[in-house]
């Protein structure tokens, strides 16, 4: 099940982290991995050797999705080096909490910028691609918070709402090229994101969970599996929750 052997799967983000076991679960399946990470070369690194070890073709390559000529040159990149591109899996992403009333500017433009621009600039620089060769997979991580909003994160529920927004339009413009896109709407994954949560909010978030614990970066990687597979093939434009009941 979920077999991916000779596929390439594109993932942003993915030198720890969710990013990080989405790679290790697509190459246990049998994809190729390139992946992308900004200012963190030495545990991307580690995840490429990981990567190899399973036997498969990876690469890490550093990059800003923000930057959307960096986004084309990488994903030209991996094309050269790789062949092709099947799977494309937006992952990357940061946050700047804090409530409205205390945020710069600046907060709101950097997470629009890697979580949305950035979702922007890898799915446009893999799209032509994707209708040529009249396939490809696109899966974006997105959270919860862009269906519920969340208090302090005007700028990260809005980014991730715009994801959605995109994953639907995309999937309406390449669903007869057969190109799926998909998203992911994760809630409360332990990662270094979420320990780096003030211990309030976490113990909040811990107890309003229906399934009373937090999810598993495993969690968001066996959906990404899933929906990367030929069992997934008539699903687009969905948006799957992968939350523990969080936003029931
Ligand atoms: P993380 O901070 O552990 O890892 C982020 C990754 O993105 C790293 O590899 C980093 O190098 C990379 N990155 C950051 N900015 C980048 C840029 N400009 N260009 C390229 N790469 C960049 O984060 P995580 O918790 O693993 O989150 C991964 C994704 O899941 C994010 O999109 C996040 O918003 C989403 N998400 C996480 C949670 C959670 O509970 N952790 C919940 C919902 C959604």
């Amino acid at each position: 099940m979920f077999e991916l052997t000779g596929k390439t799967a594109v993932i942003t983000g993915a030198s720890r982290g969710i990013g990080k076991a989405i790679a290790l679960k697509l190459a246990a399946q049998g994809a190729n991995i390139a992946f992308c990470h900004l200012g963190d070369g030495e545990k991307a690194a580690e995840t490429e050797q990981e990567l190899a070890a399973k036997g498969i073709k990876a690469k890490a390559y550093e990059c800003n999705v923000a930057d959307f000529e960096a986004s084309e040159q990488l994903m030209n990149e991996i094309i050269e080096e790789f062949g092709e591109v099947h799977i494309l899996v937006n992952n990357a992403g940061i946050v700047r909490d804090t409530l409205m009333l205390s945020m710069k500017e600046s907060d709101f433009d950097a997470v629009i910028a890697v979580n949305l621009k950035g979702t922007f600039n890898m799915t446009k620089a893999v799209y032509k691609h994707f209708m040529k060769k009249r396939r490809g997979r696109i899966i974006n991580i997105s959270s919860i918070v862009g269906i519920t909003g969340n208090a302090g994160q005007s700028n990260y529920a809005s980014a991730k709402a715009g994801v959605i927004g995109m994953t639907k339009s995309i999937a309406k413009e390449l669903g007869s090229r057969n190109v799926t896109v998909n998203a992911i709407a994760p809630g409360f994954i332990r990662t270094d994101m979420t320990d780096g949560m003030p211990e309030k909010a976490r113990e909040a978030t811990l107890a309003a969970i229906p399934m009373k614990r937090a999810g598993e970066v495993e969690d968001i990687a066996n959906t990404v599996a899933f929906l990367a597979s030929d069992e997934a093939s008539y699903i687009t434009g969905e948006v799957i929750k992968v939350d523990g009941g969080l936003a029931i």
